[in-house]
């Protein structure tokens, strides 16, 4: 299979062009037909020679994702369904907020870290993807977006997938969309989501990349954290914080905490005590999202009055707490659920 166009960095570009006997500024028209123009062929590359043309046909893909279902929802988000070259499904959102648009990616097709309280691990992992495809997840939302003059200001890497076990294809990613020869999304504007794998928290802090860290932590002790998330047995809490704490020293960045609520788990005041105390005085800011259902675990959401009250204790310890607004109600806008319902009814035709 070929290599697909948006898998190379600028550096990447200035290596093949050199290799052809081109000029290195070839590099820089690649990375305008690719991110500025957004073409959809080499052929429309016409300030390159035909003959380069067909060697960037002959060497790369340009369209990696085959798009099975858009879905827009009355508040304006859309939902992407992709099919990738080998016939699995992805899922990608744009998300309407006051300051722009933020597009979430899927970085592996499947994950097996076993988060209880998430479908998209019911299937386990089927592969990683490159980072050409993930790529392609935001050309395809600027894409949709351009009709209506819009632009993709953040990204958010939180689709499905663990992207730090996938890092070397998720950092290729980021350097990708944040050149400014291409996209230009600000490292700021980059939130890389992950349940906790440390070695990778401290590797990525090291390549002082200016993004948001947002770990996955929706427990308060490690006890119930162990019950959530079997990665927590691997990488223990205490480790998992001192890891963050070496990122924000790295970066100068604060870490954003995800909590998800699941009723009866996790969500009572005395979690929201312990989450308070074990937070307090670390500058990171706590994200709480009431759960979907999950009915092959059988978790229920926390009642709407019960989780202001939980983000009122947690922030009675000076740490700040937000509720994660839901995107798309109206239509399948639930991590995973387009594509579970997709691979149901390729099931069921088979
Ligand atoms: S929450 Fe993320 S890391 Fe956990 S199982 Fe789901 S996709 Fe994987």
């Amino acid at each position: 299979m070929k290599p697909f166009a948006y898998d190379r960095t600028h550096a990447g570009w200035s290596e093949w062009m050199t290799k052809q006997g081109e000029p290195a500024f070839r590099a820089n028209q690649m990375m305008d037909w690719l991110y500025k123009k957004r073409v959809h062929s080499f052929h429309d590359m016409t300030n390159l020679s035909r003959g380069l043309r067909e060697r960037l046909s002959e060497e790369f893909q340009l369209e990696p994702l085959e798009t099975l279902t858009v879905q827009q929802s009355d508040d304006g988000t859309v939902k992407f369904l992709f099919r990738l070259h080998d016939g699995h499904a992805i899922e990608t959102v744009i998300m309407r907020h006051n300051y722009g648009n933020s597009v979430c990616v899927t970085t592996q097709v499947g994950c097996r870290i076993g988060c209880t309280f998430c479908a998209s691990t019911l299937g386990g992992l089927k592969r990683d993807l490159t980072t050409g495809e993930v790529v392609a997840q935001v050309m395809a939302a600027q894409k949709y977006l351009d009709r209506e003059g819009g632009r993709v200001h953040s990204v958010v890497i939180m689709g499905i997938g663990e992207p730090f076990e996938n890092y070397e294809a998720t950092v290729g990613f980021m350097r990708v969309i944040n050149d400014p020869r291409g996209l230009g999304i600000g490292q700021r504007h980059i939130t890389v989501s992950t349940s906790g794998i440390v070695p990778s928290i401290y590797k990525f802090a090291d390549e002082k990349l200016q993004a948001v860290l947002a770990i996955s932590l929706h427990a308060p002790n490690q006890e119930v954290r162990k019950k959530l998330m079997p990665v927590s047995r691997r990488y223990p809490l205490e480790e998992l914080l001192e890891a963050c704490q070496y990122y924000s020293d790295q970066t100068g960045r604060r870490i954003t905490y995800e909590y998800a609520l699941i009723g009866g788990k996790n969500d009572q005041p005395e979690h929201a005590h312990e989450l308070g105390q074990l937070l307090a005085g670390s500058g990171a800011l706590v994200n709480l999202i009431p759960v979907n259902y999950v009915p092959e675990r059988n978790y229920i959401r926390t009642p709407r009055n019960q989780v202001f009250r939980f983000q009122k204790i947690v922030e009675s310890y000076k740490v700040k707490a937000t509720i994660r607004r839901e995107h798309g109600s109206d239509i399948d806008a639930a991590c995973g659920q387009l594509r579970a319902k997709h691979m149901d009814a390729e099931k069921r035709s088979s």
